[in-house]
């Protein structure tokens, strides 16, 4: 068989498609991973904007599984900055010398399953070769949404995008700056920018709940307290639900009473980051015990924006607190009382088109030197829904995922055999600390691959019903809680508003690697396992 043949392809060059191609290798089996960027890790690789980094603090949103590492590797800050992160994904690529397998500047354009085979064929835009099997390690936030706003080509400025920032450095001293969005990359963006623009104009449609991330330098008696007990910590980290090294507080929020509540809440925002929102059991459970994180939150921006007005447009009041992703920033809202920055409300008067000389909302017309578009991703299913994945029978996955992206585990696609999805929808992913989702994805995968070459199982497939069970697993975990209240990127809905899913998993790392462990345990419930029929050709050879 040629060399273009391999029995994985891995697609993308994150932290999961590396750790991926890293176990694969130590399976013996050939594997290539194909990268569309001219360098790796995924996000991490082109999320450059100024003030770019982590909400998880660097400790345990890291890899586990080289203790060696875990004790050589020095972070210099509680949540490391865009440039960090990558320095130690690059760092680790060259450690197990991952390199040589991963193929840059390949965008995978179509990836189809044939039938007679076995084998998937993969398109890129620099070649095609086959697999056996392919792992979409393609990210669950790499595509940028741009804004469906009118003119964008007309700007005369630089338009940005913070999911694509360019790698040389931007020169915003002295310019009239827009800032669309207020998610986690506007609120630690705009802070930056406010400190070198003349002007920055903030344009926000939906206020965030934003915690404080109480960022510090590393402070060197704490490194030394992880690291004598790293091993400890990582055991925490993939037991908890959250894959944070601190578990939910088990108190009610609706049953303490106010002084106690009061008290637990400023400790957490003290100390706690984004695991404020572990203050208490039931903030995601009922509107009585999440309201009184939402009176907490806005007492808290009222006391840090000066301008009354301001700060009430701030506070978030459509959805509750932690049902969309709450933001992770130290100095957000203490920028708006400089003099230099101004917040617009899209909800009062939305954006009509980009023009040749800045915004025009339906109030205003705003000149700017720079427009940047903090307005997220495609998430979950985006950069899935860019390739043309055909399975069984030509189905695509576009087709498959009509009325909504059904998958069993978030790792497998009923009719889509021998293809993996890493932190797929269903999977808990984004609403875990999303290192932890990686690592056990990852590891489960390659149990599978071993458990198929001791059985001789040439493919698997997970069955229709599991996928359909598992989805409605999904959804019905997430109705007892308030997630589905908020108009969130969690969610996928269909052209015609019908169907809507919930995407990620919301039971909780733990409960969801106990179900996966059980699920190996018992033979593979709910995936058919084949064996190699006699005219496929034996892989990598
Ligand atoms: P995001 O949370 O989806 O926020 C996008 C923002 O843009 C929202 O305020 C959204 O408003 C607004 N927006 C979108 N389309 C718009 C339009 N057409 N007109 C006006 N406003 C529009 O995206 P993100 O901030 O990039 O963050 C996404 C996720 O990435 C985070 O939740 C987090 O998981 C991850 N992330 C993490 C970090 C970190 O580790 N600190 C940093 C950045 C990102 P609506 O709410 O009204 O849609």
């Amino acid at each position: 068989m040629s060399d273009q043949h391999h029995d994985v392809v891995i697609v993308g060059g994150g932290l999961a498609g590396l750790y991926m191609l890293h176990r694969v290798r130590r399976l013996g089996l050939s594997v290539v991973l194909l990268e569309a960027g001219d360098g790796i890790g995924g996000v991490w690789h082109f999320n450059r904007y100024p003030g770019a980094r982590c909400d998880v603090e660097s400790v345990d949103y890291s890899y586990s599984f080289d203790p060696e590492l875990d004790q050589e590797w020095h972070w210099t800050e509680r949540y490391a900055s865009q440039p960090e992160i990558l320095s130690y994904i690059e760092h680790v690529a060259d450690r197990h010398g991952l390199r040589e397998d991963v193929r840059l500047n390949t965008r995978v354009e179509a990836c189809t399953f044939d039938e007679d085979t076995g084998h998937w064929s993969v398109r890129t835009d620099g070649g095609d070769l086959t697999a056996r099997f392919c792992v979409m390690a393609t990210g669950a936030l790499s595509v940028p949404r741009i804004p469906d706003v009118p003119g964008t080509d007309d700007f005369r400025g630089r338009l940005l995008h913070t999911a694509s920032w360019p790698r040389e450095p931007v020169d915003l001293a002295g310019k009239r700056v827009a800032v669309v969005g207020t998610g986690s990359s506007g609120t630690q963006i705009v802070p930056e920018l406010a400190a070198v623009a003349e002007h920055v104009t903030v344009f926000q449609r939906t206020p965030n709940f934003t915690v404080p991330a109480q960022h510090r330098p590393m402070d060197p008696e704490y490194e030394r307290e992880v690291k004598s007990s790293y091993p400890d910590r990582r055991t925490l980290t993939r037991t908890t639900a959250s894959g944070l090294s601190m578990d939910t507080n088990r108190e009610s929020a609706e049953d303490a009473d106010p002084e106690r509540r009061r008290a637990v809440y400023e400790e957490q925002w003290r100390t706690a980051g984004f695991g404020f929102i572990l203050a208490f059991q039931d903030l995601l459970l009922t509107r009585a015990a999440n309201d009184t994180a939402v009176d907490f939150i806005h007492g808290k921006i009222a006391e840090q924006v000066e301008d009354p007005a301001t700060a009430a447009l701030l506070q978030p009041t459509d959805h509750p607190f932690g049902t969309k992703r709450p933001c992770v920033a130290s100095t957000f809202y203490a920028t708006f009382n400089r003099d230099n920055v101004t917040l617009e409300d899209l909800r009062r008067a939305p954006i009509e088109a980009v023009t040749e000389t800045g915004l025009r909302t339906c109030e205003a017309e705003h000149a700017f030197d720079v427009i940047v578009f903090a307005t997220g991703f495609d998430a979950i299913t985006g950069a899935l829904d860019r390739i043309e994945i055909r399975g069984r029978g030509g189905e695509t996955l576009r087709e498959h995922w009509a009325d909504g992206p059904g998958s069993y585990l978030g790792l497998a696609v009923a009719g889509f055999p021998n293809l993996l999805t890493i932190a797929g929808p269903g999977s808990p992913s984004v609403l875990s600390n999303v290192v932890v989702s990686i690592e056990q994805h990852v590891e489960w995968i390659a149990g599978l691959l071993e458990h198929m070459d001791a059985t001789g199982a040439a493919t698997f497939e997970a069955e229709q019903d599991a996928e359909d069970a598992w989805v409605a697993h999904v959804n019905a975990l997430a109705d007892a809680t308030l997630y589905p209240v908020a108009n969130s990127w969690y969610v996928r809905t269909d052209p015609t508003g019908e169907h809507r899913v919930f995407m990620p998993y919301p039971g909780g790392n733990r409960r969801y690697r106990r179900r996966c462990d059980e699920i190996a345990a018992g033979g593979y419930e709910g995936f058919v396992l084949r064996p190699a029929r006699e005219s496929l050709t034996p892989s990598g050879d």
